[in-house]
């Protein structure tokens, strides 16, 4: 279906929704599981999802005049995945977006604790988080060579692990109706 929205006063670009699976807990702590206004509009009338909050925000069509979803739950559930991806990201947040060996957090890179040279392979078990200057530091060394052992040896993180994580570092904007959903998960979360 195309439909195309004549825009009313406010831009509906500001007008992001949480997506929710179908318990009601975010498809995606982090990052946030967003949709673009375009998007939730379609997937309302595609009926995949259930409009649980609005803006006031409307938009209009020549044929109809729509309030822009804040909250939409999807009817059906998406299992949520029992590993997550092998990512560089994922690994910063696995280690908190902080140098597993100094403690800082600017200039993060991606580092080997056994370097590949040395036969070290690229996974969950082998790589951490480490700021350029410690990065170099260590160059091609084995640990105990260079007597840098990561603060937490490093580990295939669970799903929940990363949320756990990543809601220490919570996107810049929340809007008000999003936040019954947010905190819920952590009652239920073991
Ligand atoms: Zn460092």
């Amino acid at each position: 279906m195309t439909v195309h929205f004549r825009q009313s006063n406010v831009s509906p670009q500001a007008c992001p929704a949480l997506v929710l699976n179908a318990d009601y807990r975010p498809l995606s702590y982090y990052p946030l599981s967003l949709w673009g206004w375009q998007d939730a509009i379609k997937a309302v009338f595609l009926d995949r999802v259930n409009i649980v909050s609005e803006y006031d925000k409307t938009v209009k069509s020549p044929s109809f005049e729509i309030r822009l979803p804040s909250v939409v739950s999807l009817k059906a559930y998406v299992k949520p995945a029992r590993q997550p991806a092998f990512t560089r990201f994922n690994v910063f947040l696995r280690d908190r977006f902080t140098c597993q060996y100094c403690g800082q957090r600017d200039d993060l890179t991606f580092d080997h604790v056994i370097p590949r040279s040395k036969g070290g392979a690229t996974t969950w078990e082998n790589v951490v988080a480490a700021c350029s200057a410690c990065n170099l530091r260590k160059g091609d060394r084995l640990p105990h060579e260079a007597h840098m052992l990561p603060a937490q040896p490093p580990f295939q993180p669970s799903v929940a692990d990363l949320h756990r994580n990543g809601r220490l570092f919570p996107p810049n904007y929340l809007h008000e109706s999003w936040l019954d959903y947010l905190y819920w998960d952590s009652v239920l979360e073991p």
